[in-house]
């Protein structure tokens, strides 16, 4: 049953880059060299192609024999890095940021206080204890049921272990190969923080590497397509920009970025700086994109001290998503933290939707897992937001950077939740993720 519910191979699916075509509208090689905006900015192209060029031989020089890689900053050339290594992508001034793999473990940027879950939680009883289940590494590697990490940062991935230019997710395999099972069929990396393919006059040279994306994807069969959109903590910077619309609508039909959907994208309310009417434009925004080009929907929705991001995120789909065709959106509501009473919202107004769950449901109590036992098992798909959320039976491996491999680890823990045969599980959860992406 498993081998049936397993996609195409991968070698056959796998169209070598100078295969494809772009079609019409895409980026040509200098846009993701130097960006759309040194086209459409009028007036500055001269100067802003003097310093591409500059930026390039400065790679050169460094390492002659890569081109297009990413540009690790020195903690001599940056020294604010280390003060900056507790935050994700909630900074206000977003930098590929590089951080040793000897720094100290942080707190996840998704970890709720009781206080928010309590204040947002409606359904199920407080006095449910925390789950004390705990699994080993054995029990990871034992799995035999294919698995696919539906959502994964692997730019994010590569600073944090401050990677050497060549480095990508067939390095990390090598690397650290306990934590991708056998089973490991891919993973789809999320884009979310655009200064990495939008190119203006704010973006600056470590920031920006398309190219790098592109060989990133080509790198490996095991990714099977891409996500590009705005996170909520991008949306103060990028979304009055109509470079980064113009870039992203321009990605999403290039087939070099093997997009499948769009996204993360939502509102966040628990620690962002984009203003609540900045961040619904930006998600009614990249809404539209997605049913314009029948890509699935990745969102994020973070409740927290500043409001009600599920009624603020579920106002907006009700509205955009009227009238049958719209409202059969595909939706993968990422990270999924809340309680039942929101996930049947959401199932209302969103036919279409599944659930990613992350590592976090080690750490879930009371409403949160009466949510995993009543969420029914063709809504449910698996995720690591790596490099977030490193599974506890990986602490000691891993550290403090997870990966994609891990995503089947969470698996153990809703099924146990659930009272099932993890394989059940398992089988579910792909045939959802496949459903989702169109895999
Ligand atoms: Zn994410």
């Amino acid at each position: 049953m498993y081998q049936d519910s397993q996609p195409k191979s991968r070698t056959e699916s796998y169209n070598p880059p100078n295969e494809r075509n772009s079609e019409q509208g895409s980026l040509t090689s200098k846009e993701i060299t130097e960006g759309v905006g040194t086209i459409n900015i009028g007036g500055r192209k001269s100067s802003e192609s003097i310093d591409m060029r500059k930026i390039r031989e400065s790679k050169e020089t460094r390492n002659p024999s890569v081109e297009f890689l990413p540009r690790v900053l020195s903690k001599e050339e940056n020294p604010k890095n280390e003060e900056r290594k507790q935050e994700n992508h909630q900074n206000d001034r977003p930098i590929r940021r590089q951080i040793s793999m000897s720094d100290k473990p942080r707190t996840s940027p998704y970890k709720r206080s009781n206080r928010d879950i309590e204040s947002n939680s409606s359904a199920g009883s407080s006095s449910m204890k925390k789950t004390t289940i705990e699994f080993s590494l054995k029990d990871f590697s034992n799995l035999s049921y294919p698995y696919i990490d539906s959502h994964c940062h692997v730019d994010l991935i590569f600073n944090k272990f401050k990677c050497e230019s060549e480095e990508g997710l067939s390095t990390w395999m090598s690397k650290y190969p306990r934590s991708f099972n056998k089973s490991f069929i891919g993973c789809i990396p999320n884009f979310i923080e655009p200064h990495l393919f939008v190119k203006d006059e704010s973006t600056e040279k470590d920031e920006f590497d398309m190219k790098w994306i592109i060989k990133e994807l080509d790198s490996n069969p095991l990714y099977l397509g891409a996500t590009f959109g705005c996170h909520p903590h991008q949306v103060k910077r990028w979304s009055e920009k109509e470079i980064f619309w113009e870039t992203l609508e321009k990605i999403l039909i290039d087939k070099r970025f093997r997009c499948i959907a769009v996204g993360e994208c939502g509102i966040d309310l628990y620690k962002c700086e984009s203003s609540l009417d900045q961040q619904k434009s930006a998600f009614r925004r990249q809404i539209q994109l997605a049913l314009k080009y029948d890509m699935a929907l990745v969102i994020h929705c973070r409740t927290g001290r500043n409001g009600d991001a599920e009624a603020e995120c579920l106002q907006i789909l009700k509205e955009e998503l009227k009238g049958q065709l719209r409202r059969y959106l595909r939706i993968h509501r990422h990270c999924y933290m809340e309680n039942w009473e929101n996930a049947k919202k959401w199932i209302e107004i969103c036919p279409n939707i599944v659930f990613g769950f992350t590592p976090a449901v080690f750490n879930f109590s009371g409403s949160q897992l009466e949510a995993i036992r009543n969420i029914p098992l063709d809504r449910i798909i698996l995720e690591t937001d790596a490099p977030y959320f490193v599974p506890s039976m990986f602490k000691d491996y891993l550290q403090w950077v997870n990966l994609p491999g891990t995503a089947a680890s969470t698996a153990l823990q809703i099924a146990k939740v659930k009272n099932i045969p993890v394989g059940e599980l398992m089988r579910h959860a792909l045939l959802n993720t496949r459903r989702t992406y169109s895999l």
